[in-house]
């Protein structure tokens, strides 16, 4: 059957890109002007999935964001009779509230940073009288991926949690302070059903907008995959402390779980500890990822179908991402730029250009949001998936065009 891909990102783009080059028909709802150029996308609400979907044969809905997840989208379409690769509400949960993951993993002992839940903002505030600097703020609900603050002092205490408050009063009823971990920073990705799960791959990721981790932090403005640089102690721990007892810990709750989980891992001195849970794909890290799992299509539909999962086949080559940006980006991005790219970057079988701010006037392409588009270098080594990425960029202008100089080095 076909597959429709929920999202309009860039993850979305690669996760058809690398269907397609498994000779899969796909089509996404709604995509961006850039995933327009090779696939039909439709605008779909959630009650025109169906109908869509019976009419044009797709059997396997593959859901990209977490928004969707956390508001039952999975459930809904699962009681309709299709195969869904994308936890249900109650496993989106794990990235949905991070009081619910993270009373998971206190009750379950999975290592993570201590914590304390505030709902009263007067208890909460004085918390910030006697406690260790630094300290980690978080909201509790989804907030973009600005619902985590590290604060040094009091003040800065009180304005995070003004600023969380005010801007995403939903998100922050309730507030998690937590302890600051130190360390580098992995993403890994685990294919999970109700029978089953396999450990996919792993990827870095950089928030922070400019060189050297400086600048706001973003969605993210380029990323890796594999992380060369694990040691042998911290691959066993996360494997025996994190990933093992994770997977046991849902069964025991029962709670359901077809899709990826994304485990934010820090690895401390002490060994490796669960920053955040994902229920979905990291973006940019899908970009990296996705692309070099050679039998993809095969892992969603067990995944979905709740078949045992085969291993998944991945790539020996490296690949590395670099997000182009708006002007302006993250605050106030300019929009409404048109890009310029020149055909010769479609000659490389190991370059590919996934598309997010986009839009689509006939045969132009439009810049319309902040991360415009990733290009993606992959190769033998980090030094040739490098090069291909950043030797690839002088082929595609924007007005205001930014990326970083530095990813992978
Ligand atoms: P995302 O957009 O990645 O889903 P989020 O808003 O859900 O992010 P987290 O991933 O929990 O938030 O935290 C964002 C970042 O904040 C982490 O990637 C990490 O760099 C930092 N962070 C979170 N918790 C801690 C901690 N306990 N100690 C140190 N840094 C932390």
């Amino acid at each position: 059957g076909s597959i429709l891909v929920i999202g309009s990102g860039a993850r979305e783009h690669a996760i058809a890109w690398r269907l397609k080059k498994e000779g899969k028909d796909v089509f996404l709802s709604p995509g961006n002007g850039g995933t327009s150029l090779s696939w039909i996308n439709k605008i779909l609400s959630k009650d025109d999935i169906e109908s869509f979907c019976r009419v044009t044969g797709v059997d396997l809905i593959v859901v990209g964001p977490e928004k969707p997840l956390t508001e039952g989208i999975a459930d809904f379409l699962r009681s309709k009779g299709f195969w869904v690769f994308g936890p249900g509400k109650e496993g989106a949960k794990l990235e949905g509230s991070k009081v619910f993951a993270k009373s998971f993993m206190k009750r379950n002992n999975l290592p993570t940073a201590d914590f304390v839940i505030y709902e009263d903002e007067g208890s909460l505030i004085k918390h910030f009288d006697n406690c260790k600097y630094p300290v980690v703020i978080k909201a509790d609900g989804l907030a973009a991926g600005k619902g985590v603050v590290v604060v040094h002092e009091k003040e800065e205490a009180v304005e995070a949690i003004n600023f969380l408050k005010n801007n995403f009063p939903e998100a922050s009823k309730y507030i998690i302070v937590e302890e600051c971990l130190v360390g580098k920073e992995l993403s890994l990705f685990v294919l999970i059903n109700d029978k089953d799960h396999v450990v996919l791959d792993n990827a870095r990721d950089y928030k922070r907008l400019n060189d050297f981790d400086e600048g706001p932090n973003t969605g993210g403005m380029g990323s890796y995959s594999p992380v060369d640089d694990l040691p042998e102690f911290q691959i066993n721990k996360i494997q025996n402390n994190i990933v093992e007892p994770t997977i046991r810990a849902l069964r025991k709750e029962n709670i359901s779980y077809q899709g990826v989980l994304y485990f934010g891992i820090m690895l401390t001195k002490e060994g490796p500890s669960i920053l955040e849970f994902n229920c979905r794909f990291g973006d940019p890290e899908a970009q990296v990822l996705v692309p070099r799992i050679l039998n993809f299509s095969e892992l969603l539909y067990a995944v979905a179908k709740n078949e045992r999962i085969p291993e998944p086949k991945i790539s020996n080559k490296k690949a590395l991402s670099v997000v182009l940006a708006a002007k302006g980006y993250p605050n106030n991005p300019e929009v409404g730029k048109m890009i310029n790219i020149d055909g010769k970057i479609f000659e490389d079988e190991d370059v590919a250009i996934f598309y997010a701010g986009v839009t689509r006037d006939k045969n132009n392409l439009f810049t319309s949001s902040g991360r415009v588009l990733n290009v993606v270098g992959m190769g033998n080594t980090f030094e040739e998936a490098r090069n291909k990425a950043y030797n690839s960029i002088k082929y595609i202008n924007f007005e205001g065009m930014h990326f970083r100089r530095d990813i992978g080095l």
